[in-house]
């Protein structure tokens, strides 16, 4: 990498063969160029600067290679790389960078200043372009090395210019692209000052753990596995995360292939495959994945930012993804980490005999007359529930009422009896629904979303009338998240509190929390908080309103306060379906998933013939 060829601009028969594409679209794809280029120059130490997000500054320093006065002019051509040649070529890439376009393009929409010394020489260059024209070009002395100062992005172009997001949201992007580079080169001492505050100073001749370490926390590696994994064609390393730090979303999922922060979707499928059942549904495992495979066996020339890459033996990295995840998961410390391995968990309740129980104190308004609904001839669920689960998913409170009122009309006049007064547990089903026999038909729960629509409820209800229990932590615990949910914790932290969370900042993207609400014992805090962040990332624009932004941590705490537990005693069948009885939406978690389905005798009846 660190070899030196001189620049050259691709002819056009190589500069067409490569996928082009916009590379910047906002300061963090900036700072990636610019990193990358750092990177390959073989840098032992890069400085890092961004001001206002980077919409004012970003500026990367490295002690890499540098270049001389010619090159310095030809790296800011388009099509101009040192890193390839020919056609040939683009099949065996070891460098990050080999456009030769990111300079260019970036210089043409900045003010761009590029100062550059050859190791060895004794004076550099200093270019300065502005909107791509070049201004000035001198002799300068600096130490060897390169330093690139990108500033007032899309100054001239104002139409990109209204894209960039606020500098706090921009900056998370700057952070995380800091922490990717920063992951997947710990030999490179790294530093990232903002807004003239430094934010890591990362020593270098590090190791992975260390680089975790120093970017997540202590806490956060010991709750890794380590991966070491090899096959005649692919070496894994790395880590993966115990399912308990699973999240909703793939964030803290980095996969770095021949060092180069990038993804496959063969690789995202084998990871879930290594997981297997460990995860619940739509849970998403942390883990920091390095392959290494002869580049090539790898097409990197597939996506404009490079950030998906194509093997061109997908089975066997499929299969080495697996095996490497499993290896890593069955050599977890205590079973406690990984509970329940695959699946194979036997039900606790098989020994008890299934009774009848009755129902009690049901309100007569709504008592789960849903069930009651007539299916359509072919068995499908009845058509508001399918409806307004959408609604109820996008739309909110005000919207979860309308399904029962609609129930109770149908309901009022086809079967004024509720069924629901005698009910059974058979058992579960599935290793997971729960079944249950009522005297009109019988009901299929899915125990998950049930338990989080009465959690959901019961939070809320506390909430609103201010009273949630709060516990305080026997030990105050500072957790650090990822840039995107630092930021929604920040914007959001008054309604934390509000909602019973002892919340505060400590610097950077950490948190100190000494409080929680006691609702949720069992889940892990920095899992709390990044799925109350996903979630309220997720509201989007809605999320100005505060009720869409309180619903939206509430269901993200209820959601990860849910027992990941599939099997369950027959008590525990039956307390939960009192308890959904009595909830005010019974029908659909607060995600809009339906927690029952029912089908009734006389449908089966019907099936059967026998009517
Ligand atoms: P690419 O990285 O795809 O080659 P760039 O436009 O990013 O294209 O850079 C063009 C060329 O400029 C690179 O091939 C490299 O030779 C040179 N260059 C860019 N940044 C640096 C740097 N920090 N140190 C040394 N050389 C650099
Ligand atoms: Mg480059």
């Amino acid at each position: 990498m660190v070899e030196k060829h001189p620049i050259r601009l691709l002819s056009a028969e190589v500069a067409n063969k490569i996928a082009a594409g916009e590379v910047v679209e906002r300061p963090a794809s900036v700072f990636k160029e610019l990193l990358e280029n750092s990177i390959d120059a073989g840098a032992s130490h890069i400085e890092a600067v961004a001001v206002a997000g980077g919409c004012r500054l970003i500026g990367v320093t490295d002690d890499g290679a540098g270049m001389n006065r010619d090159d310095a002019l030809l790296a800011i051509e388009r099509h101009a790389t040192s890193k390839i040649r020919d056609v040939a070529d683009i099949e065996h890439i070891a460098t990050l960078g080999f456009r030769g376009e990111a300079l260019a393009a970036i210089a043409a929409v900045s003010r761009f200043r590029l100062q550059s010394c050859e190791r060895g020489s004794m004076v550099g260059t200093e270019v300065l372009i502005s909107g791509g024209r070049i201004h000035d070009v001198r002799e300068v002395g600096c130490p060897s090395g390169t330093v690139v100062e990108v500033r007032d992005l899309f100054h001239n172009v104002p139409a990109r210019r209204k894209f960039l997001r606020s500098a706090a949201t921009e900056m998370a992007h700057v952070r995380q692209m800091f922490i990717v580079h920063a992951l997947a080169h710990p030999r490179i001492a790294m530093r990232l000052t903002l807004d003239g505050r430094e934010a890591w100073r990362l020593p270098g001749d590090a190791r992975v753990e260390d680089r975790i370490r120093d970017l997540l926390g202590e806490e956060y590696l010991r709750q890794l596995l380590p991966v070491r994994f090899q096959s005649s064609e692919v070496a894994l390393h790395g880590y993966v995360g115990v399912p308990s730090m699973a999240r909703g979303d793939s964030n803290e999922q980095f996969i770095f292939i021949n060092g180069r922060p990038a993804s496959a979707p063969i690789l995202h499928r084998a990871i879930r495959e290594g997981y297997h059942s460990l995860l619940a549904n739509g849970r998403q495992p942390v883990l920091f994945l390095f392959v290494e495979v002869d580049p090539a066996l790898v097409d990197v020339n597939v996506h404009p930012a490079k950030r998906e890459v194509r093997f061109r033996h997908p089975g066997e990295m499929r299969d080495a993804a697996i095996a490497a995840i499993r290896q890593a998961l069955a050599r977890a410390p205590s079973p406690a980490a990984v509970p329940a391995a695959l699946g194979l968990a036997m039900p606790a309740a098989a020994a008890e005999q299934p009774r009848l129980f009755h129902i009690e104190n049901l309100p007569a308004t709504r008592a789960f007359r849903y069930p009651r609904l007539p299916l359509d001839a072919t068995g499908r669920p009845p058509v508001p529930l399918t409806a307004d689960s959408t609604t109820v998913a996008g739309g909110g409170a005000p919207d979860e009422r309308q399904p029962v009122k609609q129930d109770e009309s149908r309901a009022d006049t086809e079967t004024p009896a509720s069924p629901w007064t005698v009910c059974r547990v058979v058992g579960q089903i599935g290793g997971l629904y729960v079944l249950l026999e009522t005297d009109d038909g019988y009901v299929i729960m899915d125990p998950h979303a049930a338990h989080e629509r009465v959690l959901y409820e019961r939070f809320m209800r506390q909430y609103l009338q201010g009273q949630v229990p709060t516990q305080g932590l026997l030990v105050p615990e500072t957790v650090e998240l990822m840039p995107r949910d630092a930021l929604q914790v920040r914007r959001n932290l008054d309604l934390l509190r509000k909602m019973g969370f002892s919340i505060a900042e400590f610097g950077g993207d950490a948190f100190l929390i000494d409080a929680m609400p006691a609702f949720f014992p069992d889940v892990t805090l920095r899992t709390l908080l990044a799925d109350m962040a996903q979630h309220l990332e997720d509201t989007g624009d809605r999320g100005t309103k505060v009720r869409v932004r309180e619903e939206a941590i509430a269901k993200a705490a209820c959601k990860a306060a849910v027992k990941a537990r599939d099997n369950l005693e027959l008590t525990e069948m039956e307390q939960l379906v009192v308890d959904l009885a009595s909830a005010e939406m019974p029908y659909t978690c607060p995600h809009g998933r339906p927690t029952l389905l029912f089908t009734s005798f006389r449908e089966l009846r019907r099936k059967f013939g026998r009517e």
